[in-house]
Order: structure tokens, then sequence, then C-alpha cells
């Protein structure tokens, strides 16, 4: 089942016919969403989690069990700021209550079931969730300065089958919810032991978190909301939305809502300056054309000279990248606050693709450095432990078998 019907839409019609059909899209994309819920977020044995709940929810449940909403401060504290995990080791709060929470509600983790370091510190998880379904977080340290970005997946697998991408090789198993995508954060950061958060600019090795990881972040856009919204809370982790990037293969209808209720910064993975390339390579294209992808990014509240636009571009040899490629690159992001990271394609076992010969990746930077957009050609991170930029599949069990 996919989440996506195929056919091609009319670009004929008017902002207001657009604006409805955005409405009803967006409508469809979450309905089907639902079918692929995470698991409750109550324990076999009756404890519900904590993790993923808003400040609201947590308080509707104190109340329920007849406590006072002021709790919840504390509690949002000792979760997210602490980042503790134990009832016990709660100390403003008084013994009695931490039994009477340690009884009904747990702080849970994504378990890792496999943590790999790369030879260029790159770490990569696979992370376990309740239901047994798995899904991987990369940590990519900045290698000039003490500090690195979370790159966090939102699906296990995905439905959308861009060509050279591993995790689309992998169908959509099911999305992720807001406490197992908060739960990759927060278990990253376990592993670190990057606790308590800091308060206002204290630098921290788990210093930004790109939504780039397993899977379209904008399928599941209010657990990704949800999430984010917990992240960004000033009294716990309390991230800046300036740190926060989320990529899209484009879901236009989710893009707006994106930019104005959360504010966070925009990656758009175009790879093609022409709809007949990107509906073979991206196939949501056939859906979202160039033309309508670029509208929302000129749309895009989040964006201006100090914040801009992210265009990935995959480099595949021979494939998309011409000299007369990157100019019609440059032509169709005139205007907007853009810059172009050139992505070096990561091949993996069974991809079709060659990535572009060095030479080739330096003229096509050229070009659309010599037109004003800076043009960084990503180097690739964690190769080894295959968790490059799509590379990522969930592939614990070829690996368990390849080491024992
Ligand atoms: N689904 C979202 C986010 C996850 S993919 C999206 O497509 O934007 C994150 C980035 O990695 C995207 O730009 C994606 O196109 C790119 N990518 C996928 N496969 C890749 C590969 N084999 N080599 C290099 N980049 C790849
Ligand atoms: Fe899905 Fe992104 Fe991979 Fe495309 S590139 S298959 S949208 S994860």
């Amino acid at each position: 089942m996919s989440l996506v019907d195929s056919a091609p839409s009319s670009h004929t019609h008017d902002a207001a016919a657009s604006a409805a059909l955005n409405a009803e899209d967006r409508a469809r994309i979450l309905a089907k969403a639902a079918l692929f819920s995470p698991p409750d977020a109550t324990l076999p044995d009756g404890r519900r989690d904590l993790v993923g709940l808003s400040r609201d929810e947590l308080t509707e449940l104190l109340v329920e069990i007849g406590e006072k909403p002021f709790r919840t401060k504390q509690l949002w504290h000792w979760i997210y700021h602490q980042g503790v995990t134990d009832f016990s080791a709660m100390s403003s709060i008084a013994k009695p209550l931490q039994a009477k929470l340690a009884e009904r509600f747990v702080v849970g983790r994504p378990q890792a079931a496999m943590v790999q370091t790369s030879t260029d510190e790159t770490r990569k998880f696979l992370f376990r969730f309740r239901d047994g379904q798995e899904a991987e977080t990369v940590y990519i340290p900045d290698r000039r300065e003490d500090r690195g970005a979370v790159c966090i997946s939102s699906q296990v697998g995905c439905t959308l089958s861009c060509t050279f991408c591993h995790t689309g090789t992998q169908k959509l198993v099911r999305n992720l919810g807001a406490a197992e995508i908060v739960g990759q954060f927060m278990a990253a950061r376990d592993s670190y032991s990057e606790w308590p958060s800091p308060k206002g600019d204290t630098p921290r090795l788990l210093s930004t978190i790109v939504l780039m990881g397993m899977g379209e972040p904008l399928y599941k856009y209010e657990n990704i909301a949800k999430a984010m919204k917990i992240i960004m809370d000033g009294e716990g982790i309390a991230l800046s939305r300036r740190r926060i990037t989320l990529s899209t293969s484009g879901v236009v209808p989710l893009m707006d809502r994106c930019g104005e209720e959360l504010g966070i910064n925009l990656a758009v993975s175009l790879h093609a300056v022409t709809n007949e390339l990107r509906n073979e390579i991206v196939p949501l294209n056939r859906k979202y054309p160039i033309e309508e992808v670029l509208a929302a990014c000129r749309r895009y509240p989040a964006a201006n000279n100090s914040r801009r636009i992210t265009f990935e571009y995959i480099m595949l040899r021979g494939v998309n990248d011409s000299e007369a490629d990157a100019r019609e690159l440059v032509r169709l992001i005139s205007g907007l606050p853009a810059k172009v990271n050139l992505i070096p394609f990561n091949p993996w076992p069974g991809s079709a693709y060659r990535p572009s010969t060095r030479e080739q990746q330096n003229k096509f930077a050229q070009i659309i450095m010599d037109a004003g957009f800076s043009s960084p050609i990503r180097t690739p991170r964690g190769r080894d432990i295959l968790a490059a930029c799509g590379q990522l599949k969930t592939e614990s069990e070829r690996i368990r078998a390849a080491q024992s």
C-alpha cells in the first residue's frame, strides 16, 4: 500500500482551486498516515510512557491520578532537562509521589540494538522500539568544532522509492510516533552523557537535528510537529528552531504548515532540474512537480537571507551532473534565499548509479557559486558503517549474521 497516489496533478488550476486541492491532499495524507501508526503508549504491564506527550497531555494524566497541574513543570524538567528516566532520582519530588508515579508510568527510551562507530567518529545507532520495529539514527560530529548533528529517522522504511536511496528499497513498515522521534535524540544523548540540557547557548556535542534519516518526515507531519515542539520547549531540551532542519522530497501541502507552525529550516531534495528526470528518480514528482515544489519554497515562511532553504542535489554520474543541469538549477532557484548542497552519491549493495567524478562535481559547484549561491559538496560520513545519506536501511539481521 502506498501513501501517495502517483497520478500527475493538473497545473492549470488557479490559486483558489490550488489551495482547495492542497487542503484535500493534506487531509488525505494525514488520514493515510494514521494507518501506519506507532504502538500504543501503554506497556503490557499497564504503565504509560510519559515521553512524547505534550505538556497538556501530561497535565491531564497527572490530574487523572489526583495530582496538581504544577507537577507537569517539575516532571518536564526531570524528563527533558535532566534526562532522568528513574522516578526515584527525581529529588524535588517527595518519595511517596515518586513511588506512585513509578507504579503508573515509565520514562521510556528506544533500546539500542546496535551501536557502530565509524573511523571518522560518526556513530550509527539501530534503535528498537516497543513493537520490535527498528530504525537508524546517526550522530555526525562536526570536524572543526566540538559539536555535531543528530540525523533522525521519521519512518521505518519509506513509501517513496527514490531510485538512488537504500531506504526506498525497503517498503514502509510504519511511521514513528512522537515518543520515538524524541526518543532517538534522547537516547543518542544518553550515549554521550549529555544531560542535563544546556541553558542558553552553552555548546553541546548533540547541538543540531537534521530530519534526514529513514523516511519522509512530512508523511507523518503531526508526529514530527509534536516531537519538535517537545524538543524546542525552552524548559527541556530547548533546541532552537534554527538548529533543526527538515528534509523533504517535496510533500507540497505540508511544507507550508511546517514553516508556519514550527519555523524550522527546510531542505528540499531536488536532485533533478527537469520533471522528466525527476519523475523517474524521485517518483513523488509525478504528484508534486518541480514548479509546485519551488512555489512552496518561495512561500516558505521561515526562509530569509540568514536562514536559507537548502536544495539537496545528489550527484549521479552521467544522469544529472552536466554543466547544462547546473545552469538550469541556477535558473530555477534564482531569487530564492537558497543554498545548494551537492551530495556525492553514496553507493549501497545493488545500487544502479555511480558517483560523479570529482572534476564534474567541482565544475557543477563552480557554476552555482558563480551565480552567487553557496554550494558546498557534502563530505560523505560514516560510509564504512553504511551511515551516510541514503544508505540507511535496517539491516540488523544481516549485520548480526555477519558478526556471529
Ligand atoms: N525523505 C527525505 C529525508 C531523508 S533522505 C528526503 O528525501 O529528503 C536525506 C537525503 O539523502 C535526501 O536528500 C536524499 O535524497 C539523500 N539520499 C538518498 N539516497 C542517497 C544516496 N544513496 N547517496 C546520497 N544521498 C542520498
Ligand atoms: Fe524516501 Fe527520502 Fe529515500 Fe526518497 S530519498 S526513498 S523520500 S527516504
